[in-house]
């Protein structure tokens, strides 16, 4: 296996320390609602671990939550609310867009605030060392006493110094060094340490935790190509300076952001998509496979023409994972193992997931050809939805095709699925009645019928061996009785 990591700048062989991967990924500060940007690397990263499970090891991932920020204070103060209470809030919406996405949990969420022991003990060892200082109850980081500073964002100290050096402040010694330690002002929360109340800096936090959950070395480092510089330089200049180990992580791993258009999307464009706006018009599957179209190193451009297009191409894979097979399992079967090595060889090669899923899909055309042709295909399907779900995180419910003969008897419906009876029955009832309208020819009353089931996620489609229904979601009992009430049918 392959990745590509962004210290070195290439691929190199993944060897991690044990079989057991220690995996840390920059969580959320929780202040807004999470948006799509959050979303592409929480998949992103959710599929290296699936990945690196599915080829045997054992996977501890960790990921903060920064629930202490000066973007949480402002907006509690703004909100008239508590920085804890915003937190909280931001935090559990957080936790459902995660699970609508079928992201995995990690293993541990350390929060800053429950961490603070930790953090203090990491900064008076930096103290200690030299490589930190007190000034006005802040504590600053010393930059130029680390000799290799700059080393994964690949600028010198003088570039950077060029760029950052405007930030400084009174009290520190240098311009390039950065808080550890931050006096709290009247009104901000606090907590007791060694330099008077205050609370920690962002960078230090990524540092103790990764450090008391995973040790001193992390098998990889995760997050967004946006962090590079400064937070994960200075990661490392504190997790170095703090342990004498190195390194402190083996592989970096960066995905790019997304935009929109030609913009970067960011909060001080305005131009945000939150996950839960996109949820509310594509599914989750169809929101995964969006992003995993692209490579998770490259940018990814958010539109609704693309999420269209991945919902299509889910569609595409729910019906051919759905087709009954020809043989009923007991004729020759379809060999899918090719495409099952070619999945992997190309997920081996860092993660390429635009290209192990464009192996499904031709895997999926495949599998229907053989359908057609009358050769068993459920093994391959099995290959298909294990790949699928293991590796990329899809959900892929087997739809429910049903076919409702133009017999109009509900007894020849064939392959019925899922649904409860109750919910077929007023379905069946509803089908038979448009069976009826078109017999009638009354177009108008027929079209009617089938646009209202579609509003209830009910999709029919006429075909030779009759009308193909499709459950893309399961309707209430109830809306389908307020349907037939409105049509005049009865149960
Ligand atoms: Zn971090």
């Amino acid at each position: 296996m392959k990745v590509y990591s962004t210290l070195s700048g290439q691929k190199e062989e993944f060897l991690p320390q044990s079989d057991e991967v220690k995996m840390y990924v920059c969580g959320v500060t929780p202040y807004d609602e999470a948006h799509i940007g959050h979303g592409m690397s929480y998949i992103v990263f959710d599929v290296v671990k699936r990945y690196l499970q599915f080829r045997g090891y054992k996977v501890k991932y960790v990921q903060n939550i920064t629930d202490i920020d000066d973007k949480i204070i402002d907006r509690a103060n703004k909100l008239g609310i508590s920085p804890r209470e915003l937190a909280e809030k931001y935090t559990n919406s957080y936790f459902e867009d995660m699970d609508a996405l079928n992201i995995e949990r990690a293993d541990t969420y350390p929060r800053a605030t429950e961490e603070i022991p930790k953090i203090i003990e990491v900064i008076q060892g930096l103290i200690d060392k030299g490589y930190a200082y007190p000034a006005g109850g802040s504590v600053y980081f010393r930059v130029r006493k680390v000799a290799d500073y700059g080393k994964l964002a690949h600028r010198s100290l003088e570039s950077m110094r060029a760029t950052e050096g405007a930030m400084g402040s009174e009290e520190k010694e240098d311009a390039m060094d950065f808080a550890l330690w931050k006096a709290s002002k009247p009104g901000e929360p606090s907590w007791e340490s060694p330099w008077g109340g205050g609370r920690p800096g962002w960078h230090i936090e990524c540092s103790a935790m990764s450090l008391k959950y995973l040790g001193d070395t992390l098998d990889i480092h995760g997050g967004g190509q946006d962090l590079i510089f400064p937070h994960h330089e200075n990661e490392i200049a504190q997790s170095e300076s703090f342990t004498g180990v190195k390194p402190f992580v083996k592989y970096w791993l960066h995905n790019g952001l997304v935009q929109l258009g030609k913009d970067k999307m960011s909060k001080s464009l305005g131009n945000l998509i939150t996950i839960k706006e996109a949820r509310d018009k594509y599914s989750p599957d169809a929101i995964r496979i969006f992003v995993l179209s692209s490579h998770y190193r490259s940018p990814l451009t958010y539109s609704e023409e693309g999420l269209e297009a991945a919902e299509n191409a889910r569609e595409r894979l729910l019906r051919v994972v759905s087709r009954d097979d020809p043989t009923g399992g007991k004729g020759e079967a379809f060999d899918a193992e090719p495409y099952r090595k070619q999945f992997i060889e190309a997920m081996d090669d860092d993660f390429n997931t635009a290209q192990a899923l464009g192996i499904l899909f031709d895997l999926a055309s495949t599998i229907n050809q053989a359908g057609d042709a009358g050769i068993s295909i459920d093994k391959a399907q099995g290959t298909l939805v294990s790949l699928a779900r293991k590796v990329l995180g899809l959900k892929l419910p087997r739809i429910i095709v049903r076919v409702v003969s133009e017999a109009i008897s509900v007894k020849e419906t064939v392959n019925v699925r899922v649904a409860p009876d109750t919910v077929n029955a007023r379905v069946n009832r509803l089908v038979e009645e448009r069976v009826n309208c078109r017999k009638e020819r009354n177009w108008r009353r027929a079209d009617e019928i089938r646009t209202k089931l579609a509003g209830l996620g009910v999709t029919l489609e006429d075909t030779k061996t009759g009308t193909h229904v499709t459950y893309k979601s399961i309707p209430s009992e109830e809306s389908l009785d307020s349907l037939m009430a409105e049509f005049g049918i009865a149960l």
